[in-house]
């Protein structure tokens, strides 16, 4: 998660060493000053991180399987996530490190952390093991004061940090890929199974001027607000034509006591769509599925188009509505294969993956 100038260089490393099939995600564009810290060239200005970066891990090891999008980590698929043995976190910004504790955690995932303190020159790599739910995790770090602060404590591209209205650090090229290459050799570790050698709970500091390592315990945060939570996560072979939410429910239910539809709440990675109206017209029909954002959902009586838009979205299935779609095959709730669909109840969750 993130390309820049310490994934980048995390990235191709790791393809290099031979991993067999990485997957890398990074929203961003290449400004005009990236180049002076990225893995980039001058001419890559305005290009996409992750097609440059992806380019660059596929070249170096032809044999390496390298998928890369231009995403959020937030929009990264869950069926692509499950699928992880190490998520490398290398982006500069304090939501990554809040979706980690979130969605690292619930899956139970080891978290590989790379960063850079730039004024210090310090190269930094953590390391979380999430199987644990009650292990130190990445939002733990978080002081109050790293709230406001962490945006610019993390940056390595003067580009991305003028866009958000923050002064750039004077983060060297060197001191990003020094961290670029320390996550890498933690990768690694955790790949192999060394785990005696691994960080785990804790973390490494490498001063650049002084030659100086320090090495730093952690400390789960009981006021942590990243829910600690760990998910249940099942695979749906069967076709989405002939699986309902009925049919999902009961194999959540082992656990706990699931009485009726009330107690549960149903959401996917889509948005649900409750309602849309005629932008002819201004009729309103209710659509109940899911749905992303500006998709035509259907044709009016009037002849014009009923586009799915704020109004009728939520992020949860309504009561009134869950009702009524509880024994709609999921392929109508406009799931595809590929998606995931969550049933909460209580604290649990568990997520099916339509596979
Ligand atoms: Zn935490
Ligand atoms: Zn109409």
């Amino acid at each position: 998660m993130g390309l820049g100038a310490v994934g980048g260089v995390t990235f191709t490393q790791l393809a290099k060493l031979g991993v067999g099939r990485l997957f890398g995600f990074d929203p961003d564009r290449y400004g005009d000053e990236s180049w002076v810290t990225q893995p980039a060239l001058p001419e890559q200005t305005g290009q996409l991180k992750a097609h440059v970066q992806g380019r660059l891990a596929a070249q170096a090891n032809p044999w390496a399987e390298v998928t890369t999008a231009p995403a959020f980590a937030q929009d990264v698929p869950l069926g692509v996530l499950t699928q992880a043995d190490v998520i490398v976190l290398a982006g500069d910004n304090l939501e990554l490190l809040v979706w980690a504790g979130e969605f690292a955690a619930g899956l139970g995932k080891v978290v590989v952390q790379g960063a850079v303190f730039g004024a210090n020159q310090h190269a930094i790599v953590r390391g979380f093991n999430l199987s644990d739910h009650n292990a130190a995790c990445p939002t733990c770090q978080l002081s109050e004061d790293d709230w406001s602060r962490m945006t610019s404590r993390l940056g390595c591209d003067p580009a991305t940090l003028r866009l958000q209205g923050i002064t750039p650090t004077q983060t060297l090229p060197h001191v990003c890929a020094t961290a670029g290459q320390m996550t890498a050799a933690e990768v690694v570790k955790w790949l192999l199974g060394q785990h005696d050698m691994v960080l785990s709970g804790s973390e490494v500091q490498y001063n650049l001027l002084a030659h100086r390592a320090l090495r730093t315990v952690l400390p789960r945060k009981a006021a942590c607000r990243a829910p600690h939570r760990r998910w249940h996560v099942v695979e749906v072979q069967q076709e989405l034509t002939h699986v309902n939410l009925a049919d999902l429910a009961p194999r959540t239910c082992v656990a706990h006591d699931c009485d009726g539809l009330s107690s549960w709440q149903v959401h996917a990675e889509l948005p649900w769509l409750t309602r849309a109206a005629c932008w002819s017209c201004g009729q309103v029909y209710p659509i109940r599925r899911f749905s992303r954002l500006g998709r035509k959902v259907a044709t009016c009586a009037c002849g014009g188009a009923v586009w799915s838009d704020l109004d009728g979205r939520r992020s949860i299935i309504p009561n009134d509505d869950l009702a009524a779609v509880w024994k709609t095959p999921l392929k109508k709730l406009g799931l595809r294969k590929g998606d995931s669909v969550a049933l909460s109840s209580n604290e649990d969750r568990t997520w099916f993956v339509l596979s």
